[in-house]
C-alpha cells in the first residue's frame, strides 16, 4: 500500500486530536490546524479565505457543500479518504469487512 504521506503530501493527522490534522501552506507560512468535526462535518481551517469567504456562511447556519470548504479543508479530506479505504481494505483482506 501506498504510504499516506505519498499519497497526500504536506498533511498531517494531529497526534492527539481525532480527524484534526496540519495541513501544510502553500506560501511556506505555518501549517493550518483543520478540524473535519465542525460545522456538521464540513470542517473549519485556520485559514484567511475559509475563515472570511467560508465560515461567514457556515456560521448563519448553512449546510456543509464544496464551496464551503478550503483549499486545506479538502486535503484533509483528501487524507481522511484514503486512509479510511486503506484500513477496510485491511480489515477485508482478513475477512472482518
Ligand atoms: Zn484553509
Amino acid at each position: 500500500m501506498i504510504p499516506l504521506r505519498r499519497l497526500v503530501p504536506g498533511v498531517e493527522p494531529d497526534a492527539d486530536e481525532t480527524l484534526v490534522f496540519w495541513v501544510a501552506s502553500d506560501s511556506g507560512q505555518q501549517p493550518y490546524r483543520v478540524d473535519l468535526t465542525c460545522y456538521h462535518g464540513n470542517g473549519k481551517c485556520d485559514c484567511m479565505d475559509f475563515q472570511m469567504r467560508r465560515e461567514v456562511e457556515l456560521s448563519k447556519g448553512q449546510m456543509p457543500a464544496l464551496r464551503y470548504e478550503c483549499k486545506h479543508i479538502r486535503r484533509a479530506a483528501r487524507y481522511l479518504r484514503f486512509e479510511v479505504t486503506q484500513r477496510i481494505m485491511v480489515l477485508r483482506r482478513k475477512g472482518k469487512a
